[in-house]
């Protein structure tokens, strides 16, 4: 099940690679394993799974010794509390969830007490929805001048979630508008002499196709993979 279902999302994204004369190679699929079993994650890691994400630091902590033995990538797609940071540095390769200064502070903090660049994506809110975590697009521009100021925090790109959506065209224009941000917030770290951000984490069961066309460079798949969940 778990292995057609990938090879089937696979297919997907690389299509939609070609569509728009993309390298496929350039897309990385995150499986996305909240609910799921360290037995589920096995499975897919043995499928050909080397990134795998949890939205919740305690949840995470408490599959990756099962898992130990096994190669893995560990992102963190979810909202991440300032508390948790500490957790977090010691456990995520890549943090998605980066919204405030408050938090990257945190993250600086904790990375370079063991001694670690944190790789982090800043989460934008491009719907505006109220209800979304991420930060407010006017705000982004402040959040990575600070950022690019700390020696542990490697900012690599920027994240969104699109609205749940009944046709996934909708999701579109914010994938397209994290792409823009991208672009304008490039603009000033290349005049600023840093090096531009290449990521952009984009595109959920729903609509990862359309992210890609977009410019998606990481999706991040959960139920396409697994199923509903239980
Ligand atoms: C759950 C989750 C996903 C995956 O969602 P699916 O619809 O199951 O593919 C992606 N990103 C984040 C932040 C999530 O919490």
């Amino acid at each position: 099940m778990i292995s057609e279902n990938l090879s089937a999302v696979k297919a997907k994204i690389d299509e939609a690679a070609r569509r728009v004369k993309r390298n496929p190679e350039g897309v990385k699929l995150v499986c996305v394993t909240k609910g799921r079993s360290s037995d589920e994650i096995a499975e897919a890691v043995r499928c050909g799974i080397s990134d795998i994400g949890e939205n919740k630091v305690q949840e995470a902590k408490g599959k990756r010794p099962a898992l130990k033995d096994m190669k893995i990538s560990w992102h963190m797609v979810g909202h991440l509390q300032t508390n948790k940071a500490k957790d977090a540095v010691n456990i995520f390769d890549l943090i998605h969830s980066v919204d405030s200064v408050k938090l990257a502070n945190e993250i600086e903090n904790q990375a370079s007490r063991i001694d670690k660049v944190q790789d982090i994506l800043v989460e934008v809110n491009t719907s505006g929805e109220r209800n979304k975590f991420g930060a407010d697009p006017a705000q982004v521009m402040t959040l990575v001048k600070e950022i690019v100021g700390l020696k542990h925090v490697n900012l690599s790109g920027l994240m969104t979630m699109a609205p749940v959506v009944k046709d996934k065209e909708e999701a579109r224009p914010y994938f397209r508008k994290l792409r823009e941000m991208q672009t304008e917030v490039n603009n000033f770290l290349l005049t600023a002499h840093y090096s531009p951000l290449v990521a952009l984490s984009m595109g959920m069961s729903q609509d990862y196709d359309v992210a890609v066309e977009e410019g998606a460079t990481i999706v991040r798949v959960g139920t396409a993979i697994f199923g509903e969940a239980k």
